[in-house]
C-alpha cells in the first residue's frame, strides 16, 4: 500500500485530552478518531489490527469446534425482561424506541437473544454440545469510558455461548475455551495471566478472566508466585497477614458507627436485605468518614450520601452526590457488581473497603487494593477463601499486580435457560434446562493492551503477528529520482512476499522516520543515498542497529 493513498492523519503534536498511554499514540499515529465520549471511528491502521486479532480469534474458536454467527444489535425489551436484565443491566444498557414506541437495547452482551434463539431450534439433547460465536459492536453506557478504546462505550467483542445437557460436557468446553484463550492471548503478544474471578451473587459459577498485565490497568490481581494462586481481588477473600490486619482495622475503628448498624439502615432504605455479596466500603468525604454499601444489583441514581444514614448518622454524611452505582445481574457477561463503581461529586478518598461481617470464618477483605487501602502485602501463612468455596491454605508472598481485563470465561448454568426456558429432552425423555457458558474476548480493548505493552518513547512496536504491515519502505529524499524507481521496484518484489507500506509522500526524511516510528512496522526499509551503491538500510522496529543490504538481498536478509 502506497502511503500517499493511505488515510493515516499522524500528528506531531502530542494530543492534550488523551489519557494513557495506548489512547495518545493511538490518536498520534492517526488510528482513531473520536466522535463523542468512548466512541471512535476505527481509521486503516486500527482496522487492519483489528482483522489480524479477529483472524486469530476466529481460528481458534474454530479450532475447538466454535461455529460463528452474527446476532442482531437491536435487542427487543421483551427478552430482556424475560431475564429480567431490563431491570437489573442499570444505565449501561442503551435503550431507544423505533417508531412504533416500542422499545429496543443496543445489545451489550448475547445471552438474551442466543437463549432465544436456541429454545426456538434446540429439542433434543443430540443436538448438544453446542458453540456459537460472533464478532460484534457491542454498546455500553459506561459511566466513564475512558483510555481511548480500553474502555469504550461502543466497541468490538468476541462473544461466545455454549449450550450442554450435562456438567461434564460444560466443564469440558470450559477447559476448551480457557485454552483458546490462553493461546489467543499468547498469540497476539500480551503478557497476561488468567485468573480466578468473582461470579457476582450467582454463586458457585466459576469464572476466570484473563488479565494483560499493565499499570494502566483498573482490576487489581492478587497472586503468589510459590502456590500459583491468581484471583481477582474482587473475588479474593484473603486473610491477609498481620500488618494489613491492624490497618484495616484501624481504618474502620475512625468510621463514627463502624459496621453493621450503618449498613442496616441503607439496607433499610433501599429495601434489600444484607446478603453476603454486600459490601461496605469506608470513604473519606471532606475528611468525613462515611460507610458506603454496595450491593451486586443495584443501581442508584443520585442519591444523597445523608440518604443512606439514619438520623443519626447524618452528621457525618455531606452532601456528597451519589451518582451513580452501576451494576448488573449477577453471573452476567455485564457488568457484575463487585468492583466499587460508585462516582461522587467530591473528590473522595476510599479509605477501606470492607466485606459486611468483614473478620468472621469465612469472610475477610474483598476488595482490598493494595498501594490504595494499604502498602505492605507482608509474607507469612495465609488462606484465601472464595466465596461459596472451602477455604484453601497456601503460603508465600502475597503479591499485587494491576491488568486489563481482556477477557473472560463464564459457567452460566442454568441461569438463563431457566429464566427463559430453554429445555431439552433428555435420555430419559424428561424435560431439562439446558447448561450454558459464555465466553468474551474486547477485541479493541486487546488492541489497546497490546499498544499498552509494546511501545517506546517513539511510539508503537508491533508484534508480527498483529502488525498492520511488516515492511515500511522509505525515500530519504523524495527529488532523488533513482531512489524513487528503486523503491517502487522493491515494493513491487517485497509486496509478493509480505505486506508492504511504501512512504511515497513528498515529505522530509525526518517527517517520514518520526511517523514511521509512530506507526511502529517491524521492519523499515530506507533508500537514501546508499542506493547509487545499490544498497539499502534497514532496522527492526525493536532495535537500534540498522544494517546495510544490497537492495537484491532484502527478500532474503528478512527471511
Ligand atoms: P469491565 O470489568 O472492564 O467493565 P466487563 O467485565 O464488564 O469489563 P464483560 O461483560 O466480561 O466485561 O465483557 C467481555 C469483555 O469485553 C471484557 O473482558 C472486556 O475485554 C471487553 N469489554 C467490556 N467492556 C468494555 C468496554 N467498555 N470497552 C472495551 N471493551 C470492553
Ligand atoms: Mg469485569
Ligand atoms: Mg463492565
Ligand atoms: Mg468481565
Amino acid at each position: 500500500m502506497k502511503q500517499s493513498r493511505m488515510f493515516i492523519p499522524t500528528m506531531r503534536e502530542t494530543p492534550q485530552d488523551a489519557d494513557s498511554l495506548s489512547h495518545r499514540y493511538m490518536l498520534k499515529s492517526g488510528m482513531i478518531k473520536q466522535m463523542a465520549a468512548g466512541i471512535y471511528t476505527y481509521l486503516p491502521i486500527t482496522k487492519l489490527v483489528l482483522n489480524n486479532i479477529e483472524q486469530i480469534v476466529r481460528e481458534e474458536m474454530n479450532d475447538i469446534g466454535g461455529v460463528e454467527i452474527h446476532m442482531p444489535v437491536l435487542h427487543p425489551k421483551e427478552l430482556w425482561e424475560e431475564s429480567g436484565r431490563w431491570q437489573a443491566y442499570g444505565s449501561e444498557l442503551m435503550r431507544m424506541k423505533d417508531r412504533h414506541d416500542r422499545d429496543f437495547a443496543l445489545g451489550p452482551t448475547h445471552e438474551e437473544i442466543v437463549t432465544a434463539l436456541l429454545r426456538d431450534e434446540l429439542k433434543s439433547y443430540k443436538k448438544l454440545p453446542l458453540t456459537l460465536f460472533q464478532i460484534q459492536t457491542k454498546f455500553r453506557d459506561e459511566l466513564r469510558p475512558r483510555f481511548g478504546l480500553l474502555r469504550g462505550r461502543e466497541f468490538i467483542m468476541k462473544d461466545a455461548y455454549s449450550f450442554h445437557s450435562d456438567e461434564a460436557s460444560l466443564d469440558e468446553t470450559y477447559n476448551d475455551m480457557y485454552r483458546a484463550y490462553s493461546n489467543i492471548f499468547r498469540r497476539v503478544g500480551l503478557n497476561y495471566r488468567a485468573v480466578e474471578a468473582d461470579s457476582g451473587s450467582i454463586g458457585g459459577s466459576h469464572t476466570h478472566e484473563f488479565m494483560a498485565l499493565s499499570e494502566i490497568g483498573e482490576d487489581i490481581i492478587v497472586y503468589t508466585d510459590e502456590s500459583g494462586y491468581a484471583s481477582n481481588i474482587e473475588k479474593a477473600a484473603c486473610i491477609v497477614p498481620e500488618a494489613v490486619d491492624s490497618a484495616a482495622q484501624e481504618a474502620l475503628e475512625k468510621v463514627p458507627t463502624p459496621g453493621v448498624d450503618s449498613c442496616l439502615s441503607l439496607a433499610e432504605h433501599l429495601n434489600i436485605g444484607l446478603m453476603d455479596t454486600t459490601k461496605t466500603m469506608v470513604v473519606n468525604i471532606d475528611g468525613e468518614f462515611v460507610m458506603i454499601l454496595i450491593r451486586g444489583d443495584h443501581e442508584l441514581n443520585d442519591i444523597k450520601v445523608r440518604d443512606y444514614f439514619g438520623a443519626e448518622d447524618a452528621e457525618f454524611a455531606t452532601d456528597a452526590e451519589i451518582r451513580g452505582i452501576m451494576n448488573a445481574a449477577p453471573g452476567s457477561l455485564g457488568p457484575v457488581g463487585s468492583s466499587i463503581p460508585v462516582y461522587l461529586d467530591h473528590q473522595v478518598d476510599v479509605m477501606y473497603n470492607y466485606p459486611v461481617g468483614a473478620n468472621t470464618d469465612e469472610y475477610h477483605y474483598i476488595n482490598v487494593n493494595h498501594g490504595r487501602d494499604f502498602e505492605a502485602a507482608g509474607t507469612g501463612d495465609f488462606r484465601f477463601i472464595t466465596e461459596g468455596e472451602k477455604a484453601e491454605d497456601y503460603s508465600g508472598e502475597v503479591k499485587f499486580m494491576k491488568g486489563i481485563e481482556v477477557g473472560q470465561v463464564f459457567k452460566l448454568g442454568t441461569k438463563y435457560s431457566e429464566s427463559m426456558n430453554l429445555n431439552v429432552l433428555n435420555e430419559n425423555g424428561r424435560s431439562v434446562p439446558v447448561l450454558m457458558g459464555c465466553y468474551g474476548i474486547g477485541i479493541s480493548r486487546t488492541l489497546s493492551a497490546i499498544i499498552e505493552s509494546h511501545h517506546d518513547d517513539r511510539g508503537i512496536i508491533w508484534p508480527k503477528s498483529v502488525t498492520p504491515f511488516d515492511i515500511h519502505i522509505i525515500t530519504a529524499n523524495p527529488k532523488d529520482r533513482d531512489a524513487q524507481d528503486a523503491a517502487e521496484k522493491l515494493y513491487e518484489a517485497l509486496g509478493r512476499e509480505y505486506r508492504v507500506l511504501y512512504d511515497d509522500r513528498k515529505e522530509r526524511a525526518g517527517v517520514k522516520f518520526a511517523d514511521s516510528d509512530l506507526i511502529g512496522l517491524p521492519y523499515r526499509v530506507v533508500i537514501g543515498r546508499g542506493i547509487k551503491d545499490g544498497r539499502v538500510e534497514i532496522k527492526a522496529r525493536d532495535s537500534e542497529e540498522t544494517v546495510e543490504v544490497e537492495i537484491g538481498q532484502v527478500t532474503e536478509y528478512l527471511k
